[in-house]
């Protein structure tokens, strides 16, 4: 009501009344009222989309300590029998890790170069704890490895602690492939359906993911003003182009003196599965096409593709471990202010590494893993709000780059095991495409 008479006031008066300051004298107790509206509602629109962010963000939180667990057990103990495959096994795992390195350091110099953190302030995020920047590498990585030994792995489940819980997840799956048929049998199953029936709790939540990030996206206008979207631009620019050169150069460099075939001939096959990959951001829902367009359009063997495409789809996420280092380092800069000594960057490097292998192809997977990174050094959680409002893009390019390396991993994995297929008699069946 008082905006409308405000309004009037203003049409009725427009030439003899141009500034504030006049409004101010000829009508304050109209100009006060409107003011004191308009504030009491810019307050209730930052406080209610804040809450129903907050309570979105808790619904991914509530999901990653049973994510986490179940998708490494089931992870490692299908890994156990696929030992048999022996040197193809090797090479897979050694393609995987030497990728995500690769594209981790790809991430950490851009985000170095460019700095889109640097002078910018976040809403929501609390203080930081600990950044461990006074401490020498020795005694950082010596604290990684003590978290890595829960003397009591149900306390380190209560309290979140993630490398605790990642650790006694990967040798709890070890354990369950070297125990008794029986056993192995039973603990896979039960953690086999464990992990269906959390992927769907986590997939019923980011079905929420629009809501999330429409409340996120209004409280960091609301509190921040247009501007935030300019230094989230920064930090969007920044994992395009780190994702960019580890597709277009990296990956073709590896392809064309290891894999020994042209890595344009090879994006084109495979353009299904990356337009795909693209708009669905999901690498498992993208898992049918990319490996008909491998063995149909770029004529990899079904012995290859069926070992390394699934794999790769669950741990192999190059796209993922490079975003997660950047974003987690452009948190860093944003709400520290300076950028992190290489000891700190190195513990962001290892845990964006174990976060893509911890997480599942589902979109959105990687924002909440990225709790396991912000956590190793020390930054809020709560940093990831800020994060979400521009997730889904970000998630759309990084699957297309898990779905690209994991492609790529077929060709390597196909040439250097191309001698071994002679020798050793295949183990998966071959079906003729
Ligand atoms: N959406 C990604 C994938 O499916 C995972 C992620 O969120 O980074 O590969």
């Amino acid at each position: 009501n008082y905006s409308r008479k405000y309004n009037n006031h203003l049409l009725m008066t427009d030439d003899r009344v141009s500034n504030r300051a006049e409004l101010e004298k000829k009508y304050p107790v109209f100009l006060a009222a409107y003011d004191n509206y308009s504030s009491s509602l810019s307050r209730l629109v930052t406080i209610s989309s804040k809450w129903i962010g907050d309570l979105f963000l808790r619904l991914l939180k509530m999901v990653t300590i049973p994510l986490i667990v179940s998708s490494l057990i089931t992870g490692v103990a299908g890994l156990g029998g696929t030992g048999k495959l022996g040197s193809m096994f090797g090479k897979t795992l050694g393609y995987y890790f030497v990728t995500s390195v690769l594209a981790i350091t790809t991430g950490i110099i851009m985000v170095n170069l460019i700095r889109p953190g640097i002078g910018a302030t976040l809403p929501g995020t609390g203080e930081v704890t600990t950044f461990g920047e006074n401490e020498s590498l020795i005694g950082i990585f010596s604290g990684m490895v003590d978290n890595m030994i829960p003397p009591n792995p149900v306390a380190a489940l209560a309290n979140g602690d993630f490398l605790s819980i990642i650790s006694f997840s990967i040798l709890f799956g070890v354990f369950i492939v070297r125990s008794k048929e029986a056993t192995r049998n039973t603990m896979t199953g039960f953690f086999n359906a464990f992990f269906d029936v959390i992927m769907g709790l986590t997939m019923f939540i980011i079905h929420l993911a629009p809501i999330g990030v429409l409340a996120f996206m209004t409280f960091a206008t609301a509190s921040q003003g247009i501007e935030i979207f300019g230094t989230l631009a920064w930090y969007m620019l920044t994992v395009f182009l780190a994702l960019m050169v580890h597709a277009l150069i990296t990956m073709p460099l590896i392809l064309k003196f290891i894999a020994k075939r042209s890595p344009v001939a090879y994006a084109r096959a495979l353009s299904p599965a990356l337009m795909t990959a693209f708009s669905t951001a999901s690498s498992n829902g993208t898992l049918p096409l990319t490996m008909t367009s491998v063995e149909q359009n770029a004529g990899i063997s079904n012995r290859t593709s069926s070992f390394v495409l699934p794999l790769g789809a669950t741990i192999n996420m190059d796209g993922t471990a490079l975003y997660e280092a950047v974003a987690v380092l452009f948190i860093a800069q944003a709400t520290a202010g300076f950028e992190l000594s290489l000891s700190t960057q190195i513990i962001v490097a290892i845990t964006a590494l174990l976060a893509s292998i911890g997480a599942a192809g589902i979109p959105h997977a990687g924002l909440v893993m990225m709790a396991i990174v912000l956590q190793a050094v020390g930054l809020p959680l709560d940093a990831q709000g800020v994060i979400i409002a521009v997730d889904r893009v970000l998630d759309m390019c990084r699957t297309a780059i898990n779905v690209w390396s994991d492609s790529c991993g077929c060709a390597v994995v196909e040439q250097l095991t191309a001698n071994d297929e002679e020798n050793t008699p295949s183990v998966v069946q071959s079906t003729p495409s």
